[in-house]
């Protein structure tokens, strides 16, 4: 078959990958220079299996409003907020108190975040990619006596499903991670033993090199104006390339993987799937001190903020922002980000060198991606990853090739349905 997939983030990638390994012919198509230069380009850089949870959760629109009233944090509104954000909010408020759907959630993408180790491993074990990967598990710090205890109740909940992990004191803490010489509060840890690390936009450009290597076609600099489709198929997609030249690219099935710009191509096929674009901010600087820098990844639940190394790199990641696809950078979340940082990693990195970042999580109003076939028989989606799709990708690239060549998948995909807003 001839598979045209549209976007060349980490998910289009992952997905041209399995398919090309199924024996397909695959065409990437994407809008910008290269690989991995949108969502998938600053991220926190971890492959965090065991922690993925949905967002729509009672839990967290409790801690919603003093979040939002705090200066410093890590929940930020546009005021007055757009007609966009406020739809985004009313799913979310009715996903969160729909009884027993966040336990079904949050267990449905736990089993994907497993899978998904397991598909990068064979990936890694397959081809030989640059992208400061690690596998040295990541630590949630407890800043408060209450954070332990609401760490006690995840490790009790990985346990149930046979994920690895500990709950460690401040001493242990120090033990994993011995550069963690700042004053920030410390009451213990919770430490998630299978997870990882590793720069998400190396490992896009590195694995679609390996795709081009093996014939699968980048189209880079185009862009897909629609799908052309009759009431059964989609025959085509219509693109246009930087000269404004437009082509119709024939294919026997067509994967939607565009991010946040899925639903608009969506639309006209009459598929409703209302992604929010979540924006986030990262600072990337280089080590200064190797020994005073994380080891991996470290939440630091205080201010909200990731510290992951990456190589000779500190990234350092934060905030929740509701602002439409509004790219401005305020530097008041990245002095968040900075004081962050010198609470844990003092003299670390070179903070002043950082190069800055913002992006747009695809955020689904209940948490889970879309991972299914969508409303024409050879069209599929494979989007929605809000602030998982590093980790998720190469779970869900391997699910979405089991669809399409009409396997049973290996996980169920029910939470996961394209169509699920629509009910
Ligand atoms: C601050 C921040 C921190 C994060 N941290 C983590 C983390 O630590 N771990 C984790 O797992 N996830 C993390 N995420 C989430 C993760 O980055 C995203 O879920 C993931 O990158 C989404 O990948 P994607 O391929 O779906 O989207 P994208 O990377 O956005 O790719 C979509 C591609 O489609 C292209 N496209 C769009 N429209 C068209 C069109 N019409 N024609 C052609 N091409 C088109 C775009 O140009 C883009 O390249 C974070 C996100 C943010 C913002």
């Amino acid at each position: 078959m001839h598979i045209v997939v549209i976007g060349a983030g980490v998910v289009g990638v992952t997905t041209a990958w399995a398919l090309h390994q199924r024996g397909h012919q695959v065409t990437v198509i994407e809008r910008l220079e290269g690989a991995g230069q949108e969502t998938s380009k600053g991220n926190a850089g971890q492959r965090s299996y065991g922690v993925v949870y949905p967002w729509a959760s009672a839990a967290m629109v409790r801690k919603a409003l003093p979040w939002l009233l705090d200066r410093q944090g890590p929940l930020k509104m546009r005021m007055p907020p757009s007609l966009n954000t406020l739809r985004f909010l009313l799913d979310t408020l009715r996903f969160a108190y729909a009884p027993g759907v966040y336990g079904l959630n949050k267990r449905a993408m736990l089993r994907l975040g497993m899978h998904s180790r397991t598909c990068f491993q064979a990936i890694e074990d397959a081809v030989d990619l640059s992208f400061d990967g690690e596998h040295a598990g990541i630590l949630h710090l407890a800043s408060t006596p209450a954070a332990m205890t609401e760490y006690a109740d995840t490790a009790a909940l990985l346990d149930e499903l046979a994920i690895e992990s500990a709950l460690l004191t401040p001493d242990q803490v120090r033990e994993v991670e011995p550069g963690m010489r700042g004053d920030g509060p410390l009451f213990g840890a919770l430490q998630y033993r299978t997870d990882g690390t590793g720069d998400c936009h190396l490992f896009s450009q590195a694995l679609a090199r390996a795709c081009g290597d093996r014939g699968v076609r980048f189209l880079y600099n185009t862009t897909v104006r629609r799908l052309v489709a009759d009431y059964h198929r989609v025959n085509a997609v219509e693109v246009t390339d930087s000269r404004g030249t437009v082509e119709r690219i024939e294919a026997d099935a067509v994967v939607m993987s565009a991010g946040c710009a899925s639903p608009e191509l969506l639309r006209p096929l009459g598929l409703h799937l209302p992604l929010y674009p979540v924006k986030g901010y990262s600072l990337t600087a280089p080590l200064v001190d190797p020994e005073r820098a994380p080891r991996s990844t470290v939440h630091d639940d205080n201010y909200k903020v990731v510290s992951t190394r990456l190589g000779d790199r500190l990234r350092a990641t934060g905030f929740v922002e509701l602002a439409d696809f509004d790219r401005r950078i305020h530097e008041a979340r990245l002095e968040t980000i900075r004081t962050s940082v010198a609470s844990r990693f003092p003299g670390a990195a070179d903070m002043d060198e950082a190069t800055t970042w913002t992006g747009f999580r695809p955020m689904t109003p209940d948490g889970p991606p879309a991972i299914g076939r969508g409303t024409r028989d050879n069209l599929y989606l494979n989007t929605g990853h809000g602030t998982f799709g590093w980790t998720l990708s190469a779970g869900s690239a391997e699910l979405i090739a089991q669809v399409i060549d009409g396997e049973a998948p290996a996980l169920d995909l029910d939470p996961f349905r394209p169509g699920r807003f629509a009910e």
